[in-house]
């Protein structure tokens, strides 16, 4: 669940939300009012015996507790948010299988968080039954937990999506984009603002290319009537409004967040990113959008229109989600052509180029790590590039291969792009070598990727990387000389010791690095 860090607020009640909390998330919050059962005082003498659960009313759902195991079989995590994790649950008598979001109790201090989560139980009743907007089946509430049974989204997020396929043609952004407006459309005729909309909360229903698209978490969602402001700093921050940082609001927001996400289809990067969540926030205000850095000259002007009519920066003058609707380059069969865009593969290859060489290897280790699951539209990719089936790229297929996916790089730099993915410098791309030089950094924000690659370096566990242990490994992959290790330590030893810790290759892995801002809380 998404919420601007820091300076987060989480009333939900239009305009006299004034009372600014304490500087941390909504569920973080203690405002002093204690919602803790009485039992939960470790001084006091043991209670009596507990009575029947279905006996005891919950103090979330305010209805009589019971307990979802009773009906449901729990399965493995399918993901978690900031406070819920959610699960693959099979019903016992029906056997059909479903999503079930769950809350852990002792996460609900505070009345505001019982509020949020009743909140996005209510509303997400409320929206059930549209097609773009994940279907709420039933709340549980029991002593230790708030469980919402969700139908399941099999097809995984957006994001993923995106990640993986690596491109998309204009009209493949525009379906899916007329999915995301459609929720839009959807939550604003039925009185609700989405508030939290970035690619992370659509979910495929199923994995085939046909799924529609699903919106979920409504976690921050609220109800609003025509001419409500609201003030509530909540939201994610590639994602936010430039009114919601000046805290006066209405449901514009949500086409705000939404022509983001179609930047992002288009381009693969956010209109609006910097190293830090205030500075993302700044280039948010100054509100210029980039539309000279490819890919953009070689995208058509429609689109360009639509994106600046979404983003246009007085909420007022933004279009509203039927004019998005209706414009040409969004309508079914409008004009968004199918050619398909310039490729992630070779921007982010292009990425990889300026790493310096420890990262490089870090990557590689990451990738060594990764599930099947996680690099399947990877493996397609190099599986389609690597022609004769040899298991490496050479320079040829390389070229090749960019060449079909429509990039018009000149020999040189394809020669250059080449020799930066070779780490191991034997003359050609192997699979791992593709996999770390184009994956997603998002793969890499994994803590537990990060602390694997740095155990990998780390051989004695010192909790360092010394300079001998930094030569072993670059040696190992054909770049150790001694002016690289000097140039590497130099630039990651923050403190000066001569050695690297765990902060500093974190710090490391981070640097320039725009996906590993603030991407989940
Ligand atoms: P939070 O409010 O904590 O961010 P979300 O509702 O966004 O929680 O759920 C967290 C993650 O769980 C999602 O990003 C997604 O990967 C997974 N998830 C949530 N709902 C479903 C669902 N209905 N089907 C499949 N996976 C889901
Ligand atoms: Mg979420």
């Amino acid at each position: 669940m998404g919420n601007c860090s820091g300076v987060a607020s989480g009333h939900s009640q239009p305009d006299h939300s004034n009372a600014t909390h304490s500087g941390l998330p909504p569920h973080q919050r203690n405002n002093g009012i204690s919602v803790l059962p009485p039992d939960s005082n470790p001084s006091r003498p043991p209670p009596p015996p507990k009575p029947a659960l279905s006996s005891v009313v919950g103090r979330v759902l305010g209805r009589p507790m019971e307990d979802v195991r009773s009906t449901y079989i729990f399965g493995r995590e399918l993901g978690r948010g900031q406070f819920g994790v959610t699960y693959l649950v099979t019903h016992k008598v029906t056997k059909e299988q479903f999503a079930c979001k769950s809350i852990a109790a002792r996460k609900l201090i505070n009345r505001d968080d019982l509020e949020d989560i009743c909140r996005e139980v209510q509303i997400m009743h409320h929206l059930t039954g549209h097609r773009n907007i994940v279907e709420l089946k039933g709340a549980y509430e029991d002593r230790h937990s708030v469980n919402l049974i969700m139908e399941l989204c099999a097809g995984g997020e957006l994001f993923d999506r995106i990640i993986a396929k690596g491109h998309y043609s204009e009209r493949a952004a525009a379906y899916l984009c007329r999915q995301i407006v459609t929720v839009v459309h959807d939550c604003h005729t039925m009185g609700v603002i989405h508030r939290d909309l970035k690619p992370e909360n659509f979910l495929f229903l199923c994995k085939e290319e046909s799924s529609p698209l699903k919106a979920t978490d409504f976690g921050l969602s609220v109800f609003f009537k025509p001419g409500d402001a609201f003030k509530d700093l909540v939201g994610s921050a590639y994602y936010v409004a430039p009114e919601v940082l000046r805290r006066s609001y209405g449901p514009e927001v949500d086409i705000w967040s939404a022509g983001v996400i179609l930047y992002i289809l288009l381009c693969g990067v956010p209109p609006f990113w910097a190293e830090n969540e205030q500075d993302i926030f700044n280039s948010i205000l100054r509100g210029h959008i980039d539309f000279a850095s490819d890919p953009w000259p070689s995208i058509s002007s429609s689109a360009k229109d639509l994106i600046k009519k979404m983003l246009q920066a007085n909420p007022k003058e933004r279009f509203s989600a039927v004019e998005v609707l209706n414009h040409p380059w969004m309508r079914e069969d409008g004009d968004a052509s199918d050619k398909p865009l310039d490729i992630a593969v070779l921007s982010r290859m292009k990425q990889f180029q300026a790493m310096n060489k420890l990262k490089k290897v870090a990557l590689k280790v990451i990738a060594e790590n990764l599930s099947q699951e996680e690099i399947i539209g990877l493996k397609e990719m190099f599986k389609s590039m690597d022609t004769d089936n040899s298991g490496t790229i050479t320079y040829d297929e390389l070229k090749a291969g960019l060449h079909k996916l429509g990039s018009k790089l000149s020999e040189s730099e394809i020669r250059q792009l080449m020799e930066a993915a070779d780490v191991d410098g034997n003359g050609a791309i192997d699979y791992i070598e593709f996999i770390s030089a184009t994956m997603h950094m998002n793969r890499m924000e994994r803590e537990d990727h990060l602390y694997k690659a740095f155990e990998y370096f780390d051989k004695d566990k010192s909790g360092y990387i010394t300079k001998e242990e930094l030569e072993s490994a670059l040696r190992k992959y054909n770049m150790g000389d001694e002016k690289t290790l000097k140039e590497i330590i130099a630039e990651v030893d923050s403190d000066n010791d001569g050695k690297i810790n765990y902060d500093e290759f974190v710090a490391m892995m981070r640097k320039g690095n725009p996906d590993f801002v603030n991407r989940r809380r």
